[in-house]
């Protein structure tokens, strides 16, 4: 993370600086070291939108403090709602780009699904990000403040009890910002202090990146796909090109789980392309002996795709035959599709309102 900007004497964005780089600026102000970490609790803990907010501090510390610093929240959030409760934030970045994220709620459980990168280079073929290409990375704090925004606009009982990094973006491919947002989220002291295991992160296979997974104690989903190497490579040409089906199957094998977790495979469901029963039978063939449990995804389709969205029956029947096989198999329901937030969706598509059909699957067995 950069400790200055760029423009000579525009002030610090404190959004921007990790716990040791914190230090380093308060000690420069001629501070205690335990202001670094009261500060750091005024961003994360409390949302904290301006240094006037930040009472604990001398009025004094507060206009020396806003003298060389700022709080780079983003501003001018849009939310959109969708029609079955799912939020999506767009929020409006430094250099004029957007990004996105999905806040979901789904029985006890409130999910929030944030970006990593604006745009993907991977472009999977059923993928709409991956139509806008890759535009940047997204910063660490870039990728904090999407909860913090979130966290703002929920209603006074709703608390994000999940988050996962299934927004726009390969996760893997931007894992240095990854890990430092994951650290502001986990850590106890002053940042949100949420447990490991409600943070999942998805990747598209970036295999030699798994092992930075495994240290953050995070949860790993994979995006598997497809069944061989010629429909993945047809699917997921980019991600193929860094791990093959087999090199990714064997790094999943080879992942260090404890005993009581388990990895998730993702699986979008493409009718006629990779729903039939004799797909599911390889699947379920190519995940025995891998702790796992596998999320179908029916696809969300988006104009200008030229796959279609499986029947509701394909989809089951595919559930089933992985389920008869002993595998865990779970539909994962289509959200806030009248928005474009739900998976696949998120990117450079104007909003219509109503004109998407909403063809949901409320079978999350
Ligand atoms: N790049 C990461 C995370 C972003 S995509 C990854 O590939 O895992 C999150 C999930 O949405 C992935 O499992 C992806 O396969 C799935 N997905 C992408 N486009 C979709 C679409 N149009 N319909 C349904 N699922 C889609």
């Amino acid at each position: 993370m950069a400790t200055t900007s760029s423009i000579p004497n525009a002030p610090i964005n404190l959004l921007a600086l990790t716990e040791p780089e914190m230090v380093t600026f308060t000690r420069a102000q001629g501070w205690p070291d335990y202001r670094a970490t009261q500060i750091l609790r005024w961003l994360y803990q409390r949302r904290a939108q301006t240094i006037a907010d930040m009472t604990d501090l001398s009025l004094r510390d507060r206009s020396t403090l806003a003298e060389s610093a700022r709080i780079g929240r983003a501003t001018g959030c849009t939310v959109l709602r969708s029609q079955d409760g799912t939020r999506k934030l767009l929020l409006p970045l430094d250099d004029g780009l957007m990004i996105e994220a999905v806040l979901i709620p789904d029985d006890e459980r409130l999910t929030l699904c944030v970006s990593t990168q604006v745009g993907c280079m991977l472009d999977c073929g059923f993928c709409l990000t991956g139509t806008m290409g890759l535009k940047r990375n997204l910063k660490a704090h870039e990728i904090v403040d999407q909860v913090l925004a979130a966290q703002d606009r929920l209603d006074a009982r709703e608390r994000v009890t999940n988050l996962v990094f299934m927004g726009m973006g390969e996760p893997l491919a931007n894992v240095d910002a990854l890990e430092t947002a994951v650290a502001c989220f986990t850590n106890k002291s002053w940042g949100l202090g949420w447990s490991p295991r409600r943070i999942t992160v998805s990747t598209a296979g970036l295999a030699s990146r798994l092992k930075r997974v495994a240290a953050l104690g995070i949860n790993l989903a994979i995006s598997l796909n497809a069944t061989t190497e010629t429909q993945r490579r047809d699917l997921m040409p980019a991600a193929n090109d860094l791990a093959s089906l087999r090199s990714l199957l064997a790094a999943c094998r080879r992942y260090p789980l404890a005993l009581n977790r388990r990895l998730t495979f993702e699986y979008v469901l493409l009718a006629g392309v990779n729903d039939l029963p004799s797909d599911a039978q390889r699947l379920a063939a190519l995940l025995r002996n891998i702790q796992c449990k596998v999320n179908l995804i029916p696809f969300n389709e988006f104009p200008g795709s030229r796959f279609r969205r499986p029947l509701d029956r394909d989809v089951l029947r595919f559930q089933a035959t992985l389920r008869h096989t002993g595998i865990d198999a779970f539909v994962r329901k289509s959200r806030g599709r009248d928005v474009l937030g739900a998976c696949g969706q998120l990117g450079e598509q104007p909003v219509r309102p109503g004109s998407i059909a909403l063809t949901p699957i409320e079978s999350r067995c």
